[in-house]
């Protein structure tokens, strides 16, 4: 073990001040004098993107080849702790191989809206499964002496606006939805980094934040690791580097590293800080070190396998009438769709990587059926969105004489990017044309569905089955074909709720907010937490899945009537395979408060065991509850607590079959006053149309909400988007320059992920980000100048940018 402190107390302040920003886009900096060494940290989550050639944050440039699994829609719907695991392990030896000491991921946000472009990259809407996924993966990683980096810390649940955004969170939801989960991964596997957010959380930039990065991340869950900002999230360095945030990254030209050795010498910024920060940032980089001082190289052939099997074990069967699933293989196939032969596996932005191979569902299904038993049409345009009738009509013909129809549609890649939200829940009309339309030909249709997050289905009753395939990673394809012909018994169950349409979504008159801020007015009442409260019809619950067998719930133990709150509950259920093939099942413990004071969600998912049965083979699943799984989050005395009273144990297949319940009566030494706000009664009565006035909501809060409008005249600031600055002559110039500047690499009609996204960046960007984006040619002054000219000071800003070039 390194003796840091010496190592430190070497070091000049300079020297010391340099470690806090990054060489270059993904490696730290070295001291050679002092044997410190270089480490690289880049992304994830799903899979390694190393590029070797230019960087950037938005996966625009090529990365070596990496195995590409199932991104963590997917993985979370295995519900397998283990498989996320071992994903993570896969990735961590990729890891060792390229020399990457640090992979950027996983991603633990919360799924607040369906609408979020990067939800392909988060596992879930509810915290406990995120986190238990999260932190599963983590461990899998650091198995291999590799570093995590969870992200994104915290509440950065939308892409518009994404590097400004104000989300206003009360301090309940904050605590119970949006940081429990961070917290489970944090606490259970000490990720050696955490990445904060781009945006801001109660009006403090995420990268400052004391209260998230001190108070909670560091003080009350005891991180060991650092915290390094997302690319070009830093704002004002020092009262960064105070508030617990180590490693500004990528590089700065910012003068950053320099602000911080002022004001050590000014005595504004206590020397021990910055010490602290330079131990956990040498600490993970000689842990880095010493792991990838050895050579090592990985089986590309075993994880793709590893990758199949994640794919068909997180592939989710929604609805399978009349058993119309598994396939047989002497049934001859019409296969639709031209996903089929052209696969969609990923998201596009930061976690776009280079597959080391690439399966198609085409060539999978007749590598199982054979040649003869597949007859294949596209069915619709691979470029727009819109119907073709000539692949229309051609698709029809080839269903015609098949004994089943696969059809294979989902959402195309501009759908799911980073830095942009979905605005609707549709399919392109051309995807669901050719359901409707084959349906209407055909009685035995088979949907599966490639997208990374939920979609509507307006044929979902007229087709037979529907598997939901998610983004499946290089393997994706594989994982579905084995599923369609019961080589795997289908076990993914739903890690998000798939409403009937957007407007029943609880965020949906609130999200996406801006210019300023976003109001998290519905609260604790995320996904399933607000259909269940309000009985709303869904699509498809939290936590469906269907099987090829059937299993029943026959018997639930608890180890006691009534506990008192510091003890735990020990839960035992059993259940049997009762069908006739072996399945897995993920068996779900909700606990649900009986008439509690404080405003509770109906019932919470505090547990899952997936469990593997023969035919006609009983197996238990075990959960220990403990005070957290009762308790909820008291504003007042600014800690967990459980309200005495009964609770009732839920077990059941989904979030809406609940099979078995118990009951327990919990017992607390003294009564603790629960605030009006904790208890405010439209919250315990939530309407079902979602809809919180500003009072109410302020009452909640506990303060007035930000106002959300630029006002007239209003100064620039280095946070202020450079699409929001119109208010001067130099503002309006340099808007068009920057938009000049981008025709010149994007056509004007094109209409592609990567154009989408660059787009939306350069709208959406703070003028701080030209010091991201100007590499080299941009320091701190010269922004500073141009701020000051934008806010028509021209002479000034003027005379600044000079004397910035000078230097
Ligand atoms: C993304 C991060 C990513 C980073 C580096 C950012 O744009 O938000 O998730 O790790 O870029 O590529």
């Amino acid at each position: 073990m390194k003796d840091y402190q010496d190592i430190i107390s070497k070091m000049t302040l300079e020297e010391k001040a340099s470690l806090c920003s990054g060489l270059d886009f993904w490696r730290t900096k070295p001291i050679d004098r002092l044997g410190i060494p270089s480490i690289m940290l880049t992304d994830g989550p799903h899979g390694l993107r190393k590029q070797a050639g230019s960087s950037d944050h938005l996966g625009l440039n090529e990365s070596v080849p990496a195995t590409c699994f199932p991104t963590a829609s997917a993985l979370a719907a295995t519900w397998n702790r283990d498989l996320a695991y071992q994903v993570g392990k896969a990735i961590g030896e990729e890891c060792r191989q390229e020399k990457v000491g640090v992979i950027l991921g996983p991603g633990a946000n919360i799924k607040r809206t369906p609408l979020c472009g990067r939800n392909f990259e988060y596992f879930s809407e509810d915290p406990f499964l995120s986190g238990e996924m999260a932190k599963s993966h983590i461990n899998g990683v650091q198995s291999q002496g590799i570093g995590a980096s969870l992200k994104h810390y915290a509440a950065n649940n939308q892409e518009f606006r994404r590097m400004t955004i104000n989300a206003i969170v009360d301090e309940r939801a904050l605590r119970e939805i949006y940081l429990a989960g961070f917290e489970i991964a944090i606490k259970g596997a000490q990720p050696w980094t955490v990445m904060c957010a781009y945006n801001r959380v109660n009006g403090t930039y995420c990268c400052e934040h004391p209260d998230l990065l001190t108070e909670i991340l560091k003080n009350e869950w005891e991180h060991q690791g650092l915290v390094v900002t997302d690319w070009g999230a830093m704002n004002e360095r020092v009262e960064a580097l105070q508030a617990g945030l180590e490693l500004e990254m990528p590089g700065s030209n910012s003068g950053n590293d320099a602000l911080i050795a002022a004001a050590v010498k000014a005595g504004s910024l206590d020397e021990s800080v910055l010490d602290e920060a330079v131990e956990r940032i040498l600490q993970m980089t000689f842990q880095a070190q010493e792991t990838l001082a050895e050579d090592f190289s990985y089986d590309a052939d075993a994880h793709h396998t590893l990758a199949r099997r994640v794919a068909a074990e997180g592939a989710v069967l929604l609805k399978n009438d009349s058993k119309q699933l598994p396939l047989q293989r002497d049934q001859h196939i019409a296969l639709l769709g031209g996903f089929a032969k052209y696969p969609r596996y990923q998201g596009a932005g930061s976690s776009f990587m280079n597959p080391t191979q690439l399966d198609t569902f085409y060539d999978e299904m007749i590598k199982i059926a054979g040649p003869d038993n597949i007859s294949f049409a596209q069915g619709y345009p691979m470029k727009g969105l819109t119907v073709d009738e000539a692949l229309l009509e051609a698709a029809v013909k080839t269903a015609q004489s098949a004994d089943v129809v696969v059809i294979h549609i989902g959402l195309p890649d501009v759908f799911e990017v980073e830095g942009l939200d979905r605005t609707h829940l549709s399919l392109p009309e051309s995807h669901n044309q050719l359901v409707e339309r084959i349906s209407e030909i055909h009685e035995h249709v088979v949907v599966v569905l490639s997208n990374g997050s939920p979609v509507v289905m307006p044929w979902v009753d007229k087709v037979q089955a529907v598997l939901e395939g998610y983004l499946g990673g290089q393997a994706g394809a594989g994982g579905v074909a084995d599923v369609l012909y019961g080589i795997v018994n289908p076990s993914g169950k739903l890690a998000e709720t798939f409403p009937r349409q957007l407007s029943d979504t609880p965020s949906y008159t609130y999200y996406p907010g801006g210019p300023k801020t976003v109001e998290y007015r519905e609260s604790l009442y995320v996904g399933y937490r607000f259909y269940d409260k309000v009985d709303k019809q869904v699509l498809f619950p939290f936590g469906h899945g269907l099987s090829y067998t059937t299993f029943a719930y026959e018997d639930i133990k608890l180890s006691d009537e009534t506990i008192n709150d510091q003890e735990t509950l020990e839960v035992v259920v059993t259940i049997r395979n009762t069908g006739d093939v072996a399945g897995k099942e993920t068996v779900q413990l909700y606990v649900s408060p009986v008439n509690p004071t404080a405003f509770r969600p109906k019932a919470e998912l505090k547990g899952f065991e997936k469990i593997y049965l023969e035919p006609d083979k009983s197996g238990q699943a075990h959960f220990t509850l403990d005070h957290r799984a009762f308790a909820h989050f008291n504003t007042e005395i600014k800690d967990w607590q459980v309200e005495a009273g009964d609770y009732q144990i839920l077990v059941g297949a989904s979030s809406r079959q609940i099979h078995l319940e118990g009951k327990v009566t919990v017992h607390t030494p003294q009564d603790i006053e629960i605030p009006q706000r904790d208890r405010l009664p439209v919250y315990v009565d939530f309407p079902a149309d979602a809809q919180i006035n500003q009072e109410d909501y302020e009452s909640l809060v506990g303060h007035p909400v930000p106002q959300n409008v630029i006002t007239k005249g209003e100064l620039a600031t280095i946070n202020t988007p450079i699409a929001d600055m119109q208010h001067s002559f130099v503002a309006r110039r340099l808007k068009r320059t920057m938009q000049k500047q981008m025709a010149t690499f994007i056509e004007a009609d094109d209409d592609s992920p990567n154009a989408q996204m660059m787009r939306a960046m350069v709208y959406e960007a703070p003028l701080r980000t030209l010091l991201m984006l100007g590499g080299d040619q941009m320091n701190r002054e010269m922004v500073n100048g141009l701020l000051l000219m934008i806010n028509r000071h021209f002479f000034k800003g003027l005379a600044t940018l000079l004397r910035s070039r000078r230097k």
